[in-house]
């Protein structure tokens, strides 16, 4: 008879918990709005691929020591661009910052309104010479070819300011007039930290008292077959980015001769210290992600819905699957990666010190503080100290939150032009110069309107970078629909 009752009580609770979790999975996706695309913008694709092709192929490499970056290629970029487009130039306030920075300012009628700011940068990272014989076409040649522009800079991210720039000079000559201000900002070094780029604009505008409504920088793009679990292309929109935390580690002995060592080296104490740091990382925060994929909505596949759905019964599993991927462990937590160790001058000599760096990226909400305090505790020897290393460590940025207008008239527009994107927010898990902007905008946003597949992600920084002539004429498209849309929007 008992057994009949617990029988009975099990197949009712197991039938609760599968109507429960049915009735969450139905909750779990927010609708995708259908949106009016507005009449079809015509461009010259191609004559926008042949001004990208002219700034691809002076190499504006930049470099930690800046006593070792060319100066002249940036000199001929600006020059270029002053060129290609003088009415931009000749209707905007344009300056310098730091010689090779630009910062450009389209006045608007209505001045009371916070102004808006558009950033990308001008310079790009070199191409490997390692790797030169295995490009298609020479890394800044800036060939046009099988549909496509080739070169550094063509993905990141040169194609944003030829983009930028096309859109406000093909506003002009439609005689918009905006009511808020639009500063254009181009850094010289953000492949480098962005210190002398925008963090020096961001720096000199906060001086001037300028509060901006919005920022746009480089950002995710529009790929396909990169998000598990979902097949049509997603726009990632940047709201969020990781901060940074690059901790030097090091453990001080008595040197020696290493025939008579002691119980415990430098090398070995910092070594476990290391190991206890890949043993037990960072806590998981799904929360990121659980609403990126809402946003995407009825585009996830179900099983992904309902496990996302249900994290009360499910959470295990989902963070398992999450964290055997590298790309996707990062999306959720705070990242340990050790990155340099050194110690000892010769194989006979105790070293008197041993010294490592640990790089983290911290997901937002981890602080600087609060890693270093978990760090003190996991290691949990006095032995082996450690401090931040120098302008290697940053907060994450604030999150922009998705129902923000800034937020929604940019997903509106990505849905306007690219009708079968679908839009989601997205945490840069890398660092952006928008980050230099965070003390004057409360919105910071990061995209690229660039279509692309897991392929073109191995190309940027890497071998055979490029972008299709289409997609660089949508970008275009999509700066003048967002210009004219954040223009209107009450942010
Ligand atoms: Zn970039």
């Amino acid at each position: 008879m008992i057994a009949i009752i617990i029988l009975v009580v099990l197949v009712v609770a197991i039938i609760l918990a599968a109507v429960v979790v049915m009735l969450r999975t139905a909750q779990f996706p927010l609708p995708i709005d259908e949106v009016e695309s507005g009449e079809v913008e015509m461009v010259d694709a191609a004559a926008v691929a042949q001004r990208l092709a002219a700034a691809v192929r002076i190499p504006t490499v930049s470099h930690e020591k800046l006593e070792l970056v060319d100066p002249e290629p940036f000199d001929l970029l600006l020059a270029l661009l002053k060129t290609q487009y003088p009415h931009v130039f000749s209707s905007l306030l344009v300056e310098t910052v730091n010689t090779h920075s630009l910062l450009m300012f389209w006045k608007g009628s209505e001045s009371e309104l916070d102004p808006v700011l558009y950033t990308s940068h001008l310079d790009v990272v070199p191409a490997d010479p390692a790797t030169l014989e295995r490009w298609t076409v020479p890394p800044f040649s800036g060939e046009i070819q099988d549909g496509f522009v080739w070169g550094r800079g063509t993905q990141d991210i040169k194609s944003q300011v030829i983009a930028i720039l096309e859109a406000v000079n093909d506003l002009l000559n439609s005689g918009f007039t905006p009511r808020r201000g639009i500063f254009l900002a181009f850094g010289a070094d953000e492949e480098v930290g962005g210190q002398r780029g925008a963090k020096a604009i961001a720096k000199l505008l906060q001086d001037r008292g300028v509060h901006l409504a919005a920022l746009l920088d480089e950002g995710g793009s529009m790929l396909e077959g990169v998000i598990p679990g979902v097949e049509l292309p997603v726009a990632l929109l940047g709201n969020a980015e990781k901060g940074y935390l690059s901790l030097k580690l090091w453990v001080e002995a008595n040197p020696g001769h290493s025939s008579t060592p002691p119980e415990e080296s430098a090398i070995g104490i910092l070594a476990r210290a290391i190991d206890r740091l890949e043993q037990n990382r960072l806590p998981v925060h799904l929360e990121v992600l659980v609403e990126m994929y809402r946003a995407l909505g009825p585009t996830v596949d179900f099983s992904m819905q309902m496990a996302l759905a249900n994290l009360w019964l499910f959470s295990g599993i989902v963070k398992r699957k999450l964290l055997a991927n590298p790309e996707t462990a990062a999306s959720i937590r705070t990242t340990t990666a050790p990155t340099l160790f050194n110690s000892g001058i010769k194989d006979n000599i105790l070293p008197a010190r041993a010294e490592a760096v640990v790089n983290f990226r911290l997901f937002p909400g981890d602080t600087i503080a609060d890693v270093c305090e978990v760090v003190r505790r996991i290691i949990n020897d006095p032995r082996v100290a450690f401090e931040p290393l120098e302008s290697a460590a940053w907060e994450a940025a604030p999150v922009t939150e998705v129902d923000e207008t800034s937020y929604q008239t940019l997903a509106t527009t990505v849905r306007q032009v690219f009708p079968d994107v679908v839009p989601a927010p997205y945490m840069m898990l890398g660092a952006t110069d928008s980050r230099h902007y965070a003390g004057i905008c409360d919105n910071l946003l990061r995209f690229s309107p660039c279509l692309g597949d897991k392929d073109d992600l191995t190309r940027v920084h890497g071998i055979d970078e490029r972008i299709s002539v289409e997609s660089l004429g949508q970008m275009v498209v999509f700066f003048r629909k967002l210009i004219r849309a954040w223009d209107d929007a009450g942010l």
